[in-house]
């Protein structure tokens, strides 16, 4: 049944393979761009002159578009900025500020510039902005009351024009080092694309590395973390990669392969993303991957592009060359059976891998498969579980657990396993294994518990606790603690009576503060976390800025703060809207 589902699953672009048109376009288009350095797979051509890089400083990155992060494929370029913050950022072409957004986390402070020729280009992590968008965004700040914020311009506020410098370059938000996150977006659908697509080229003569291949004996399953599979190391050099061992592979039956890969370029000794992979089979494509484009709400599709038990128990990279049916991310240009190889012929055949930089410097790796009839058509594991479909609304329920998922969450067919383990300490139910971690999901599910224990006045202060991860977002109704639930794992309710802590750090009441820049304090929650926090000084609402990596919260003084006695009140709020406040009088 499986197999015949994956047959039609296909996302071949075999249409157009009779099209003698379409060959002819095809090598029009080759012609013309063959005297580019460039040969790699995009869907279309982008303006390869209108855009210049935005910093003053030789093109060197720390991370390429589409690389692999936990969670997401990296939606820009990182350009290095020698290790420190504060080098001008530069507006890549003519436009108008469209967005400046200010985040806790993500890029810490990013500016958006929406240009005429259709694309929008992103700057994150940067220190400052020009003085007059600072004291936009901080008259924002004040009047709305709050540090977070995400500004829509319209055309005319701030206009720009190429090269103009726009920001300075930082380390803010969630940035391991300085640099400068920088992305082109198409400005209609948001979608983001391959910057050097556009001419924003880095020296690249460099070939990528090739260290390990995967072997997938699906044999009509869903992928999961009970498929059967082998791991190969690879070796070679200068795009010439073989087995370490060399061997005739002996593999039967439905089959996937996978690649570890990674590229260097002439610019700096960073490992960054491949740009295409390819797959064949005797000469015939079945499958390719290219970092083109994709939009940000199929980001998270990257858990069904690599071996996510092995990314979860081992944090290896191991690519997937073969395609999940629910995944929707725009990724995968063309296959055949979804990348899926059937080996059940008795002959000896030849599986190629192609894997390319954006520059098209290229890597191979060709395996010899011998197949065997007699060991190639086992019959697929039937569901010990619940069986739930990646492209239906699947619901799971007893008296004291529900389960709702709604289509797109899921990226393949799951034989879905529930357990009850007992009640850890001081919860309120037992504890519920949903499925487990080791199958993602794409964005979120409803988790309802019931608790086994009455809750009394506290039925408000309930929330679901993830055992590995901590509290997720948790309502109550009608008698059931309801979660959004973004992974499987063992979940149970537990109640949040407690407010959160604050810690100043350099202020209690009376402190002498003539000779301070800034009040500098900390915040913490012991369970549903913080929802919202508030400085006021006299009563009056003060930017209290919050710093991703030390975890500072810090009022800087300004001219409004007269020579005098005044007071400092800082208040916080969990989720379950357990509230602290701290209050000092200070001199300044
Ligand atoms: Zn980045």
């Amino acid at each position: 049944m499986r197999k015949a589902n994956y047959s039609n699953r296909t996302r071949s672009l075999s249409i157009v393979r009779n099209d003698i048109r379409f060959f002819i376009i095809a090598i029009a288009i080759f012609l013309s761009t063959a005297t580019h350095a460039q040969d790699v797979i995009q869907s279309k051509q982008y303006p390869k002159n209108q855009f210049r890089y935005p910093l003053d400083l030789p093109p060197a990155t720390a991370g390429s578009f589409g690389e692999l992060r936990p969670n997401h494929f990296h939606s820009g370029l990182d350009f290095r900025t020698m290790q420190r913050v504060g080098f001008p950022v530069h507006a890549a072409y003519d436009g108008y500020v469209s967005r400046v957004r200010i985040q806790f986390g993500g890029f810490g402070q990013a500016l958006y510039i929406t240009h005429p020729n259709g694309f929008t280009t992103v700057y994150g992590h940067i220190n400052d902005f020009t003085p007059e968008i600072d004291k936009y965004i901080r008259d924002y700040q004040y009047k709305n009351q709050t540090f977070e914020a995400d500004i829509a311009l319209p055309p005319g506020v701030f206009k720009v024009q190429k090269g103009d410098v726009v920001a300075i370059s930082g380390n803010q938000g969630a940035s391991g080092g300085p640099h400068l996150h920088f992305e082109i977006r198409d400005t209609l659908t948001q979608e983001t694309i391959n910057p050097q697509l556009f001419g924003l080229t880095i020296p690249d003569s460099k070939p990528p590395a090739i260290t390990a291949i995967g072997i997938y004996h699906l044999n009509g399953n869903p992928f999961s973390e009970k498929t059967p599979k082998e791991f190969l190391a690879v070796t070679g050099a200068n795009g010439n990669y073989h087995l370490l061992k060399p061997q005739v592979l002996n593999i039967s039956g439905n089959t996937g392969f996978g690649i570890s890969a990674t590229d260097i370029n002439d610019a700096s000794p960073n490992h960054n993303g491949i740009y295409s992979l390819e797959l064949k089979l005797d000469g015939v494509t079945m499958y390719t991957f290219a970092v083109e484009r994709f939009a940000f709400d199929q980001t998270h599709a990257i858990n069904a592009y690599i071996d996510y038990p092995a990314f979860l128990t081992a944090r290896r990279f191991m690519q997937k060359c073969f395609i999940l049916p629910g995944s929707r991310i725009s990724l995968y240009p063309q296959s055949i059976n979804r990348g899926i190889m059937a080996f059940n012929d008795d002959k000896l055949h030849e599986v190629q891998y192609i894997v390319k930089d954006v520059a098209g410097n290229t890597s191979t790796l060709t395996l010899k498969v011998q197949s065997n009839t007699s060991a190639a058509n086992i019959a697929p594991d039937k569901p010990t579980g619940t069986l739930l479909h990646y492209d239906r609304k699947n619901e799971f329920a007893n008296d004291r657990v529900k389960v709702t998922i709604m289509p797109g969450n899921l990226y393949d067919d799951l034989d879905f396993q529930y357990a009850t383990l007992p009640a850890k300490t001081g919860a309120y139910s037992v504890t519920h294994a949903i499925h487990n971690k080791l199958t993602p999901v794409h964005d979120s599910y409803d988790l309802w518990i019931k608790p086994d224990i009455n809750l009394g006045a506290n039925a408000e202060k309930a929330v679901i606790v993830n055992a590995a991860t901590g509290a997720i977002s948790s309502t109550w109704e009608g008698g059931w603690v309801k979660g959004v639930a973004r992974a499987f794992g063992d979940y149970y309710i537990k109640i949040d009576t407690v407010p959160p802590v604050i810690t100043p750090i350099n202020i209690r009441n009376g402190s002498n503060m003539k000779l301070l820049k800034a009040i500098k304090l900390r915040m913490s929650d012991n369970l549903s976390g913080i929802k919202s926090y508030a400085g006021k000084i006299d009563g009056k609402w003060v930017l209290v800025v919050w710093d991703y990596k030390t975890k500072v919260l810090s009022y800087t003084f300004d001219d409004s703060i007269a020579a005098g006695k005044h007071t400092f009140e800082f208040t916080v709020t969990d989720a379950k809207n357990n509230v602290s406040t701290f209050k000092a009088e200070f001199n300044r």
